[in-house]
């Protein structure tokens, strides 16, 4: 009863605070999108079988925007201003690296293929969900015991995808084959969202869900600021950039937007064996890191320097060579060139289970976001030439 009326307390204060409308979103993740991130993080996203995460996506995005709609391979669109023919597009990735059965051994252990660039050096003793036709069945992956796996004195066998197995219990082939597995299942790990202490969040695939989670969360603030906007948004959550930006690049050509927002995550290079001078100087929770390179607009990203500093938004510029291996390039490249943009978040261990993020550049990121659309318009000058 009491935490009822102290729920209902809170709710009454929520709704006053949004009617307010605010020049600085000072806080910007509410208790309602923290859990929506808690568990669409924990939710398999499999690289080529996103619909899972994407549906959860939707649902989430759905009373923001005027229309939603998703393409043949499940790459979802929540639109503002369908009718608008000026359009802008901010966007993230939706699928997450994983692996392929690829072979069951007679004797029930189970070979695997990458699907994406899963990392083999942190699988052993990996518990995973391998994703059958009758559900998803829990797995690990063996590793032999520090005892038995050095015979003879021979060097010790580092983990590769040739000598990487999974055992779910299962004894023989037709026992793994009945648990609905088959060549082709994918395969997630399990571990998911946590919090560590200041403000560092600790979870699987953040890379590029947390991209996922803050354009939702930067349509749910134009929705809830009732800001109007002079272009047609289009909030994209693509598949399928870990094997190639190929769900960009369908969606790019679907859309043919004017200007598009990409977001995606880059490296922290604060912790041991990353060496600055190749990888530069950026650090988790000092802001959100947008980048130099071909593909990057120089007058639109002109346009989101000038936007942060006028917001006090901290920025960690970096600078990419030939590509950015984003779906910026997808964006950029598509149609007849449309001026895009990287704003990317600082994430250490990427690839790993225990992808690492600061709550801080997770709200300014999508400050910058907002606050960028804020000055957005159809007339924007983008030309390079006046
Ligand atoms: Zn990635």
């Amino acid at each position: 009863m009491a935490k009822e009326k102290k729920e209902k307390a809170a709710e009454k204060k929520d709704k006053t605070a949004t009617r307010k409308k605010k020049d600085t979103l000072t806080q910007v993740i509410t208790p309602d999108s923290y859990q929506f991130l808690k568990t669409y993080i924990n939710t398999p996203s499999p690289v080529g079988f996103e619909s899972g995460g994407q549906k959860l996506w939707l649902q989430y995005i759905q009373p923001f925007v005027d229309t939603t709609f998703t393409d043949p391979y499940g790459t979802a669109v929540g639109v503002i201003n369908p009718d608008a023919p000026f359009k802008v597009v901010i966007e993230a990735h939706a699928d997450e690296i994983s692996w392929f059965v690829n072979y069951i051994t007679a004797d029930g252990l189970i070979y695997l293929k990458r699907n994406g660039g899963v990392d083999h050096q942190i699988a052993p003793a990996k518990r995973v969900w391998i994703h059958g036709k009758k559900g998803a069945v829990k797995a690990v992956f063996g590793w032999p015991a520090i005892h038995t796996r050095l015979g003879g004195g021979e060097k010790e066998q580092q983990p590769k995808v040739e000598n990487l197995f999974l055992d779910c219990g299962a004894r023989s082939k037709k026992e793994v084959e009945a648990l609905g597995i088959h060549v082709g299942s994918v395969v997630t790990y399990e571990e998911g969202f946590d919090e560590l202490a200041n403000g560092y969040l600790i979870g699987r695939a953040f890379d590029n869900r947390i991209g996922g989670f803050m354009i939702a969360e930067v349509a749910r603030l134009l929705k809830e600021q009732q800001q109007t906007l002079p272009f047609g948004l289009y909030i994209v959550n693509a598949v399928q950039e870990e094997i190639g930006l190929r769900g960009a690049e369908m969606i790019a050509r679907r859309i043919k937007p004017n200007v598009a927002i990409i977001t995606d995550v880059t490296h922290d290079t604060q912790t041991p064996m990353i060496n600055k001078m190749v990888e530069g100087d950026i650090a988790c929770g000092k802001g959100p890191s947008p980048c130099y390179g071909p593909a990057v607009h120089n007058k639109l990203l002109a346009l989101v320097e000038d936007v942060a500093e006028k917001n006090n938004i901290p920025l960690q510029m970096r600078a990419v060579s030939r590509s950015t291996g984003t779906d910026t390039d997808s964006f950029a490249f598509a149609n007849d060139g449309c001026p895009s943009v990287l704003i990317s978040i600082p994430l250490r261990y990427m690839h790993t289970t225990v992808e690492m993020l600061h709550k801080s550049d997770i709200e300014s990121t999508i400050q910058l976001m907002y606050h960028t659309l804020l000055n957005l318009t159809p007339s924007t000058n983008l030309s390079y030439f006046d």
